[in-house]
């Protein structure tokens, strides 16, 4: 089976119209796979993507509601460890192509990596003014106890919210387990729970409960400027996760990776590093040659203050980019989407420092 072939042709799927609803918003779903699709096969015990007609056909509560759905689904459904930069840009044409069709957009996906799908989809699309919301579950569709039916029937209530005929939301989020967060703002932290998501350094969007109550503060403001998709991503970059005992060797081998463009490196604490001069020099050669450090911390929540101790100041001497309380999977697919748009090394660095999707807390 071809998956890339296949991902990349979605097709309009074959049931669309027994989901439409006259009057009230319209909202279309995207179905990429993930759990909340999957099926256990019969054979290995496996669960597997199913089409998205099964899906559907699994939630009559779609057919209750006063928004004008429809949908496209990709042809072969993926798990999201699957997920490929192509698949974003994928998405990112889908939305482009029914932006003014529709008021807002749900994604299914799976939430391995929906933390990332949501990060590189809020910079592949400048000046959204419209609701991106991914959503998914821990448990299949078909199963008794899934989470999928109320994060894929409140996300789409939130997709189709309005207030004076404007959306309420105007920024690519996550739905999960009764909250709505930016998607640029999470990781996945628990592989078990219905609670899957957090947003440890930015407050939650909306919670669910009998209302949905939003965080008015806290959402992007629509800014009314036309839509503008970026679609060049480079993916010439790494991650570097620190431990005590990482050897020079290790380090080294990463730093000279053929056509390197950047390092996201994940330090301790507060951005912490060893001190150990072979470790600094390294770093040192690579931004040099001119590859990017961009530096993030391991921990959950809070932020890297470079040069708070002694074991980060040397990074500032040397030139490493601070990153400040953004995510790995934001800072991954910011970079991505700078080195795409630009070669210059002085214009990615100084956009890292910038605040351009509501990803970073800029002081
Ligand atoms: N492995 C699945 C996926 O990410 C897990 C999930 O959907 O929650 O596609």
């Amino acid at each position: 089976m071809n998956k890339k072939k296949s991902i990349s042709n979605p097709v309009q799927n074959g049931n669309t119209s027994a989901l439409e609803k006259s009057g009230g918003a319209s909202v279309l779903l995207i179905y990429t796979g993930g759990t909340i699709g999957m099926m256990q096969d019969a054979k290995s015990g496996q669960l597997k993507p199913f089409d998205f007609k099964q899906l559907t056909d699994q939630i009559p509560e779609l057919q209750k509601f006063d928004i004008k759905l429809s949908s496209v689904s990709f042809e072969v459904p993926i798990d999201s460890s699957d997920m490929q930069p192509s698949v974003w840009v994928e998405l990112v044409n889908i939305i482009k192509e029914n932006y003014s069709k529709v008021d807002g957009f749900v994604i299914l996906h799976g939430s391995d990596t929906m933390s990332f799908t949501a990060s590189a989809l809020s910079f592949m699309l400048e000046n959204l003014n419209k609701p991106v919301i991914l959503t998914g579950s821990q448990l299949p569709i078909g199963t008794i106890r899934t989470d999928g039916k109320e994060n894929l029937i409140t996300a789409i209530e939130i997709a189709g919210a309005k207030v004076n005929g404007k959306p309420v939301i105007s920024e690519v989020c996550i739905y999960f387990e009764f909250q709505l967060y930016r998607g640029n703002r999470t990781h996945k932290f628990n592989a078990e729970h219905f609670k899957a998501f957090q947003s440890s350094n930015y407050p939650i969007l909306a919670e669910a409960g009998v209302y949905i109550k939003y965080n008015q503060s806290a959402l992007m403001p629509p800014n009314g400027l036309k839509l503008k998709t970026h679609t060049e991503l480079n993916q010439n970059i790494v991650v570097l996760k620190l431990f005590p005992g990482i050897t020079s060797t290790v380090v080294n081998a990463i730093l000279d990776i053929k056509n390197l463009r950047a390092v996201v490196l994940e330090t301790f604490g507060s951005g912490n590093c060893t001190t150990e001069p072979w470790f600094i020099k390294s770093l040192q050669k690579a931004i040099q040659k001119g590859v990017i450090i961009l530096n993030v911390t391991q921990c959950n929540a809070g932020a890297v203050v470079q040069g708070k101790y002694a074991t980060s100041a040397e990074l500032n001497e040397i030139g490493v980019v601070s990153g400040n309380d953004i995510t790995t999977e934001a800072a991954i697919t910011k970079l991505m989407f700078l080195l795409g748009a630009t070669k210059s090394t002085t214009a990615v660095e100084k956009l890292l420092k910038t605040n351009i999707r509501g990803e970073v807390t800029v002081l």
